[in-house]
């Protein structure tokens, strides 16, 4: 095999060369140090930097989420760097609740990041295709979600992009938080970067006033998920920018009467201005929303398209 050259590009002989160097990724990756090959599966979804592809090492049939990062989008030693940053920090993870680090390699062409494979996408695509879900289904899923990033912020971890598209959802309906593109390493208030990097979803109003991100900045992005997966909308959603920004700054939202009552005092206790009258994650655990209502041990894989029936 000569993993340069695609099947892909063969087959369309027509393509311009432009769209060659876009598109062409090897149907077979070879590891050079330890001799493994490993088959191109089907594309998972395109990120900022990377391609994700299913894919299988041949010698055991096993199977991969790989992120696929072409050389040329990391020539730049500041864009290297924040895809190594990515790869030490997600490798120095081992938590049920997030995606599992495999191993990485590169060659010529790409670097190649192997996960493990979520099957199920994401909540952002289970959210595409139900637009609410349930509130035992949102505790389902936020307690899964709590307890990762409980792991992350007690090793001095911040994840800094939490968002509907990061939280992987596996065959088993396992929740697995990914995506440490713009994890950090938590430092004291003087430290703080007070840069927004990258274009975070549900930026916290102390991030956007440039006081730094913390714990409690995580906090805030959790309660702007949990919002949306009840309301079917994201809390601080407008057609400009700048006005999500004002609305974010004076914590301007509606809470619709739909919404259970514990649902609504939770969600309020979250979305606080000030950081520090933000709930912990372990004061939103012990909320009557999780401690009064009741959480399935498991969801049917049918709740990603459809609303689940399921008896306490
Ligand atoms: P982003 O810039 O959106 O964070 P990523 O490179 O992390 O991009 O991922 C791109 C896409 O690949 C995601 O939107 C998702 O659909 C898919 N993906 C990423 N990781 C996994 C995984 N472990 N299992 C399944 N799909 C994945």
């Amino acid at each position: 095999f000569k993993p340069s050259q695609t099947a892909q590009a063969a087959a369309k002989p027509n393509r311009s060369k432009s769209e060659h160097v876009k598109t062409e990724i090897a149907q077979v990756v070879v590891d050079a140090k330890t001799g493994r090959t490993y088959c191109k599966g089907k594309l998972l979804g395109k990120g900022g930097f990377a391609r994700c592809y299913e894919m299988t090492d041949l010698a055991n049939n096993k199977m991969y989420a790989v992120k696929v990062i072409p050389q040329s989008r990391v020539s730049k030693p500041h864009q290297r760097g924040k895809i190594i940053n990515e790869i030490e920090l997600h490798k120095s993870l081992q938590h049920k609740h997030v995606v599992k680090f495999s191993h990485h390699f590169e060659d010529q062409d790409n670097i190649y990041i192997f996960l493990e494979l979520c099957s199920r996408k994401s909540l952002a695509h289970i959210w595409k295709a139900r637009h609410t879900l349930t509130d035992p289904e949102v505790r389902y899923y936020l307690k899964q979600i709590i307890s990762a990033l409980k792991y992350l912020h007690n090793k001095g971890i911040l994840h800094r992009d939490l968002k509907l598209g990061n939280f992987f959802v596996n065959e088993n309906m396992d929740l697995r938080l990914g995506d440490f593109g713009l994890a950090a390493k938590l430092e004291t208030v003087e430290q703080r970067k007070k840069t927004i990097c990258g274009t975070p979803n549900y930026l916290a109003p102390e991030v956007l006033n440039r006081q730094g991100h913390g714990t409690e900045s995580d906090v805030w992005s959790l309660g702007c998920v949990m919002y949306t997966l009840l309301c079917g909308n994201p809390p601080f959603e407008t057609l400009d920018l700048k006005e999500t920004y004002k609305c974010i700054k004076e914590v301007r939202y509606s809470l619709p009467p739909s919404l259970t009552p514990s649902a609504q005092k939770l969600i309020s206790a979250i979305l606080q201005k000030n950081p520090s009258d933000r709930l912990t994650l372990d004061q939103i655990l012990a909320h009557e929303y999780f401690t009064k209502g009741f959480t399935p041990e498991k969801l049917p894989p049918s709740s990603c398209v459809m609303v689940p029936e399921l008896n306490p």
